[in-house]
């Protein structure tokens, strides 16, 4: 069988953890999608807005998903200190307690089990089909800063905040060291 075709139906048939009818422990799953979002998002992306573009969902859709996490005592949410419209979504301790009961762990666990160059790859991998099939799909995934062609390295100083050695061309503000692998709905890969 042609290499590509048989790695891409054993992908599908991994979906089958990831996509699920009903609930599990409770959340269904763009719940469990959502919480585990928030849980790796940085602060630009915890957002209702960047939470529906990231489940691929509508804003109300994702105010529900908001509201029942919520409900539930796995997220709050904080008025922005800059614009009293917004809200920034934080996962509580008890939230990211529930994660250790994410359906995807299993996932997780098995690619644990593998060498360090086998799970590198792995990544590399999908991460290079995600660029590729963002540009042919017009739309964009998720990722983090050290990938992104917004990120710019070097010292200076931003809007209300100290002197960074990273800032963020897009959001103007500087980008902490703890923040740089986190998950950005905003982000775009550099061109090659
Ligand atoms: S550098 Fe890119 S990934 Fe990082 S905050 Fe800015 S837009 Fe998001």
């Amino acid at each position: 069988m042609n290499l590509a075709r048989e790695s891409v139906e054993l992908l599908g048939q991994m979906a089958w953890i990831f996509l699920f009818e009903g609930t599990r422990h409770g959340l269904s799953d763009r719940d469990w999608m959502a919480l585990r979002f928030l849980a790796r998002a940085n602060r630009f992306s915890r957002t209702p807005s960047a939470l529906a573009s990231y489940v691929g969902a509508t804003r109300g859709t994702a105010s529900y998903i908001v509201n029942e996490l919520e409900k539930k005592g796995y997220l709050e949410r904080t008025p922005s200190s800059k614009d009293k419209r917004s809200v920034t979504l934080s996962v509580t301790s008890r939230g990211t307690k529930f994660l250790e009961r994410d359906p995807t762990n299993v996932l997780v666990d098995a690619l644990a089990a593998l060498d360090d160059v086998s799970k590198t790859h792995f990544r590399d991998a999908l991460r290079q089909m995600l660029d590729r099939s963002d540009t042919a799909q017009q739309r964009r995934h998720a990722d983090s800063c050290r990938r992104c062609m917004f990120l710019w390295e070097g010292r200076a100083d931003t809007e209300g905040g100290p002197s960074s050695e990273f800032n963020c061309r897009l959001f103007r503000a500087a980008i902490a060291e703890s923040e740089i692998d986190l998950l950005c709905a905003s982000f775009e890969h550099r061109p090659q």
